[in-house]
């Protein structure tokens, strides 16, 4: 049954800090920034919590900046600004792809990357792309900063190293060598959750990650090593079933995603042949 809004309560930070010392003090409080997935869950009546803390208004956390060398993207920017960012399509170009495959115009206007990290789907479409850019999660709460590698990010299916006083404000992505790639493939191309999503690197090492085929976004690890070693495609396939573990559920079944993650990795190093920098 729906939950009723009407027992919800909504907390309205004036700033970072603030917000900050109200989850530290006033807690156990939920982050909310865009809301289309916390939305989803009041239509379902499966949210567990009843009060929010909105960062809709904490304007600092949509930046999109360059520092030295690093992007930084603060944790509100949204699928629309991702996709305009000119920096964003110069230094992590699948990122704003897959900006671009994130449900509607709707939903690109109010999902955030922060959200979609947070939220921790593993068909989440952006995490496959952080993965393999190596990102940084950056995380506060009011005495400390930390900073996660994305690979230690996720420790289990939803399960984050993120502690409830923290908030993620933002994400810092290297300089990323070679050529990139991205392919989502779900059931329609708007408003569809992903089946399996993969992003790619070609550079002097490959680096692949593919969502929705384990509980948390994975790097593939033997594949990138086969393939780095200069072994073949067929091999490559073969040490695919080393990295996944796909499953049957609703949106696909687990030999579909085992062979559409084999013809993803085959298109990726075709239509990257002879152009690795
Ligand atoms: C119709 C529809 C289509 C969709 N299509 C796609 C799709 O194609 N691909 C895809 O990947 N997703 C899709 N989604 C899911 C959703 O839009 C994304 O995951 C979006 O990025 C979530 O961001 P948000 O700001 O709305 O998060 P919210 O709903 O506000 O929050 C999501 C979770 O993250 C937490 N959170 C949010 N921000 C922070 C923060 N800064 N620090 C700590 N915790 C935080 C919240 O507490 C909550 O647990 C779709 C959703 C809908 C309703």
């Amino acid at each position: 049954m729906r939950t009723a809004v009407s027992r919800l309560e909504l907390l309205q930070p004036r700033s970072l800090q603030h917000a900050l010392r109200m989850l530290r003090d006033e807690g156990p409080l939920t982050p909310l920034a865009g809301a289309t997935d916390l939305y989803v869950a009041v239509n379902f009546g499966t949210l567990d919590s009843t009060r929010f803390l909105n960062l809709w208004g904490l304007e600092p956390l949509r930046r999109i900046t360059l520092c030295g060398d690093t992007l930084r993207i603060g944790a509100l920017a949204t699928y629309t600004s991702l996709i305009r960012s000119r920096l964003v399509r110069q230094r992590l170009p699948i990122l704003a792809r897959a900006a671009l495959e994130v449900g509607g115009v709707q939903i690109q206007n109010r999902g955030t990357l922060g959200g979609n990290v947070a939220n921790a789907s593993p068909a989440g479409d952006t995490l496959p792309v952080l993965a393999v850019a190596e990102a940084v999660v950056v995380l506060r709460s009011v005495d400390r900063e930390r900073r996660v590698p994305f690979a230690e990010f996720y420790t289990g299916y939803r399960q984050t190293v993120r502690r409830p006083d923290e908030l993620i404000v933002g994400l810092e992505i290297p300089p990323v060598e070679g050529r990139q790639w991205f392919r989502k493939v779900g059931t329609r191309a708007a408003q569809a959750i992903s089946k399996v999503v993969i992003a790619a690197v070609r550079g002097s090492s490959p680096r692949i990650a593919l969502g929705s085929v384990a509980p948390t976004v994975i790097r593939l690890s033997q594949v990138e090593h086969a393939l780095g070693a200069g072994a073949g495609m067929d091999e490559a396939v073969h040490r695919l079933d080393q990295d996944i573990q796909p499953i049957d559920d609703l949106r696909s079944t687990a030999d579909y995603r085992r062979d559409v993650a084999g013809n993803l990795l085959q298109r990726f190093w075709a239509e990257t042949g002879g152009l690795s920098s």
